[in-house]
C-alpha cells in the first residue's frame, strides 16, 4: 500500500475512504461480505502479471509452470470442498460462469425454464435486457401467490409444455431452500439439463449447513465472493460426463486469459472454507438471518414466506406504509446499508419496490450474534419508520450513534493488536 500511496495518493486515498465506509456502516447487503487478508494478499499479486489461457498443463503460453500449480490446488480444492466429480475456477465473474453454462448446453433460441426477476431470480436467468433473455427463449415461473415460495407445480406444468434445453434453479432474493430432488424429477421427466445457480447460498453448502445441489444437478455455477466469503469472481462444478463441455465454454468460448490472482484467491477460500471455524461461520450466518428476519416481522415488516432458512430475508414494507427506494435512504441516512428489494406481485415499479432485503453474511464475518440481530432489527425499524433520508434529522442521528456504537465492539478488518 505504501507504493500506492506515494505514486497514486488519489487512488490511495479513495481505498482508504471505501475501507472507511465499510468499517463505519451496518453491512446487511445479502450478497457482499468481507474476504480475508489472506485472500486479498492473493488478489494484490503478481499472478496478475500472468497470462494462462489453457488450463494447467495444456496452455497457449510458456512460463505457467507455478500458476498451473496454482489453478491444480483451486481445483483439487473445489472438487474436495463441494464433493464434485468436475471443476471449473477461470469464470470471471458469476454472469461469466453463467454464460458458459448457457454455452455448453444451449444454442441461440433454445428454451430455458429459469427463476422470473421479479420473484427472486437473476438477469441472466433470461431476463430480457440480458444476453441469456436476447439469445435464449426463457420461459418463467414464479413463487406461489400463498406460499410465496417457489411454485413446483408451475415449474412441472411449464417444463411439460416447453421442453426446455434446460431447467434452471437458484436466484438472488429466495429466502427458503430449494428442493432439488423435485427440480432433478421434473428435468428427468422432459430430458432437460437440471442447472442449480448456487451464487448466493454456495457458502452455506461449503459450510455443510444447508443440503448441497451437487448430487443432484448436473451442473452448479456459483460466485465466490457472497456468503463463501472469497475473492470478486465466478466457479462452475459440475459432473465428470459434462467436465470438457462446460471446460471448453469457459475458454476458449467466452473467456481469454485467466485472471490468475483471482484464481489463487478462489484456492485461499476453498481451503478457508473446509475449516471447522467456516462451519461455524455458516452456522452463525444462518442463525443470524432467521433471527434478524423474524425480529423485523415482530415489528411489522414482514418477511416473505414467513422467514428464512438461507443468509437472507426480503421484507414487505407495505403494513409500515414505507417504499423500499424510501426505506432503503433512510437506512443509508443512519448508517445501515442495504437494498430495496422487489416482493413477489409487488404493486411498484422495481425502481420503487415495495420490499427489502437483508443479509447476514457480513456482521456474521465481524462477530456479530443473535443478540446483536435484535439490536439490528430494532435500529432498521426505527430507521425505516421514524427516520429520514436526511443525514440530520433527529431520529436517524440517533440511529446512526447507535449503529457506530454497536460497531465499535464488532468492528470490520481490526487493527492486529498494538505490538
Ligand atoms: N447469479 C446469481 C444468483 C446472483 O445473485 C448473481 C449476482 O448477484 C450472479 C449470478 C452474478 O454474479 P456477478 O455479479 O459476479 O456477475
Amino acid at each position: 500500500f505504501g507504493a500506492l500511496l506515494e505514486q497514486d495518493p488519489e487512488i490511495a486515498g479513495l481505498l482508504v475512504s471505501e475501507l472507511d465506509r465499510q468499517r463505519s456502516g451496518l453491512q446487511l447487503i445479502a450478497s457482499e461480505n468481507q474476504t480475508s487478508p489472506a485472500v486479498l494478499a492473493a488478489l494484490g499479486s503478481t499472478l496478475s502479471n500472468k497470462y494462462a489461457e489453457g488450463y494447467p498443463h495444456a496452455r497457449y503460453y510458456g512460463g505457467c509452470a507455478e500458476v498451473d500449480k496454482v489453478e491444480d490446488l483451486a481445483i483439487a480444492r473445489a472438487k474436495a470442498l463441494f464433493g464434485a466429480e468436475h471443476a471449473n475456477v477461470q469464470p470471471h465473474s458469476g454472469a461469466s460462469a453463467n454464460l458458459a453454462v448457457y454455452g455448453a448446453f444451449a444454442a441461440p433460441g433454445d428454451t430455458v425454464l429459469a427463476m422470473s426477476l421479479d420473484h427472486g431470480g437473476h438477469l441472466t436467468h433470461g431476463f430480457k435486457v440480458s444476453f441469456s433473455g436476447k439469445w435464449f427463449n426463457a420461459v418463467h415461473y414464479g413463487v406461489s401467490q400463498e406460499t410465496e415460495d417457489i411454485d413446483y407445480d408451475q415449474v412441472e406444468k411449464l417444463a411439460k409444455e416447453h421442453r426446455p434445453k434446460i431447467i434452471l434453479a437458484g436466484g438472488s432474493a429466495i429466502p427458503r431452500l430449494i428442493d432439488f430432488e423435485r427440480f432433478r424429477a421434473i428435468a428427468d421427466e422432459v430430458g432437460a439439463i437440471f442447472w442449480v445457480d448456487a451464487a448466493h447460498f454456495i457458502g452455506l453448502v461449503a459450510g455443510k449447513v444447508i443440503p448441497s445441489p451437487v448430487p443432484h444437478a448436473d451442473v452448479v455455477s456459483f460466485t465466490t465472493h457472497k456468503v463463501l466469503r472469497g475473492p470478486r469472481g465466478g466457479a462452475i462444478v459440475c459432473k465428470e460426463e459434462h467436465a470438457k463441455k462446460i471446460d471448453r465454454a469457459v475458454f476458449p468460448m467466452m473467456q481469454g486469459g485467466p485472471l490468475m490472482h483471482g484464481v489463487a484467491g478462489k484456492a485461499v477460500n476453498f481451503a478457508e472454507c473446509a475449516t471447522p471455524a467456516y462451519q461455524a461461520y455458516a452456522q452463525g450466518v444462518l442463525d443470524n438471518a432467521r433471527v434478524l428476519a423474524d425480529t423485523l416481522g415482530e415489528l411489522g415488516i414482514r418477511p416473505i414466506t414467513g422467514g428464512t432458512d438461507t443468509h437472507l430475508s426480503l421484507h414487505d414494507l407495505r403494513g409500515v406504509g414505507v417504499t423500499g427506494v424510501d426505506a432503503e435512504a433512510r437506512c443509508d441516512a443512519a448508517g445501515i446499508v442495504l437494498n430495496k428489494n422487489a416482493i413477489p406481485f409487488d404493486p411498484e415499479k422495481p425502481n420503487v419496490a415495495s420490499g427489502i432485503r437483508v443479509g447476514s453474511p457480513s456482521v456474521t464475518t465481524q462477530g456479530m450474534g443473535t443478540e446483536e440481530m435484535r439490536t439490528v432489527a430494532q435500529l432498521i425499524h426505527r430507521a425505516v419508520t421514524e427516520g429520514d433520508a436526511d443525514p440530520e434529522h433527529a431520529v436517524t442521528r440517533e440511529v446512526r450513534g447507535q449503529v457506530t456504537e454497536l460497531l465499535t465492539s464488532f468492528p470490520a478488518y481490526p487493527e492486529p493488536a498494538a505490538r
